[in-house]
């Protein structure tokens, strides 16, 4: 057997006779940037994360940097997101003048540490910026009650988790700003780039409108220093499509979710917060030996990968914080630790069996 992490083309499969034809109406219109799609779109994305607004941008990195520019943070300002997962909101702090203050992981959530946030505010601190890591909710509540407390801003980090429930809301919507990514791979994945924000205020929404088409309102009228960054015409159509199948396909890497949880043995599972509904958008073990279980899958057939293998203190990139090797425990423990399996909503139980039966093997 060989087994991709991802195999898209499955998915295609199943949708192929609704993509063409939404492909070719974009084409024969010939209208591509800020259409038709994408006001269609974006309300209907509004409408299935229960958010008054919603903005396409270029991608999910664009959606964090333009979130953190419309609050008009930069230069001087701090934001606090944790030490572990993808590196994109450390990025966008970064671009922008601000230092990304780290705080650790729970070691067994692998969500930021909400009990570690406060003592890292300052005066400084403008925003506290978490994931919700690998599809799972973090613990959105309580954060939203710490930045109220604090007056800071909440950013929420959704590119991993379209569709993820906490209490029966969709996250994404308890901060002042949810973002989120439709690359390819995510749940809810364009053919390109592409990414958006949420909002429930007026205000941010017009401005991040600006923001995201040169800062200016009317044509050639600039008010403030903004950038290019949209989503599509062609991404958005076909976004259109695969929304009405989000549910379902993340209800399917639900059952399947179930499926590795049953049958594996000897490893350790992220847990899921009380009152959440994951989106499995990553399915993680956490194991010793990870970098020998992983080659054994590899002379298996079967692919993994590693979300993620550096820690973000750690990365060359953010040398100039002069963080070190023990800054944060968890996070580099779970750079050792954890592996990602195959995970997807075509995924056979079949290739499942296959896999765990591997897995359990190697651990015997
Ligand atoms: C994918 C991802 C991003 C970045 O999204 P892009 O569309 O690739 O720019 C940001 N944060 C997290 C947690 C992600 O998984």
């Amino acid at each position: 057997m060989r087994l991709m992490f991802l195999d898209l083309k499955r998915q295609y499969a199943s949708i192929k006779s609704e993509i063409g034809p939404v492909i070719k109406r974009v084409v024969q219109n010939q209208y591509f940037v800020l259409g038709e799609e994408l006001l269609r779109f974006e309300e209907e994305f509004a409408d299935y994360l229960n958010s008054n607004y919603v903005v396409g941008v270029g991608s999910g990195t664009d959606g964090l940097i333009l979130s953190l520019k419309t609050l008009g943070i930069g230069r001087g300002d701090e934001i606090i997101m944790q030490a572990n997962g993808f590196i994109a909101g450390a990025i966008a702090a970064a671009e922008l003048g601000a230092t990304p203050v780290f705080v650790d992981a729970d070691k067994d959530t692998y969500q930021i540490d909400v009990n570690q946030v406060g003592q890292k505010m300052s005066k400084k601190t403008r925003a506290i910026l978490p994931v919700h890591l690998y599809g799972a909710s973090c613990e959105i509540e309580r954060l939203a009650q710490l930045a109220k407390s604090h007056k800071v801003f909440l950013i929420e980090d959704a590119c991993q988790s379209h569709g993820t429930m906490y209490k029966g809301k969709r996250v994404g919507t308890f901060g002042d700003m949810g973002v989120f990514s439709f690359y390819p791979s995510k749940n809810l994945g364009a053919y390109g780039d592409g990414g958006a924000l949420c909002t429930n205020s007026r205000k941010l929404y017009e401005s991040l409108q600006r923001l995201r088409n040169y800062g200016q309102s009317k044509k050639y009228y600039h008010e403030v220093f903004g950038r290019n960054s949209r989503l599509d015409e062609i991404q958005a159509a076909i976004l259109r499509v695969k929304l009405t199948y989000l549910d379902a396909w993340n209800e399917k890497r639900q059952e399947k979710a179930g499926i590795y949880k049953t049958l594996l043995k000897k490893v350790k599972f992220q847990t899921i917060i009380k009152d959440s509904i994951s989106n499995y958008h990553l399915f993680i073990i956490e194991v010793r030996n990870r970098d020998k279980l992983k080659t054994y899958l590899e002379e298996n057939g079967i692919e993994t990968l590693i979300h993620y293998p550096v820690p973000i203190h750690l990365q060359k990139c953010f040398r100039y914080l002069n963080h070190k090797p023990g800054d944060f425990p968890v996070s580099e423990k779970l750079s050792q630790s954890i592996l990602s399996l195959p995970m997807y909503s075509e995924l056979r139980d079949e290739e499942i069996y296959y896999i765990s039966d591997k897995i359990n093997k190697f651990h015997e």
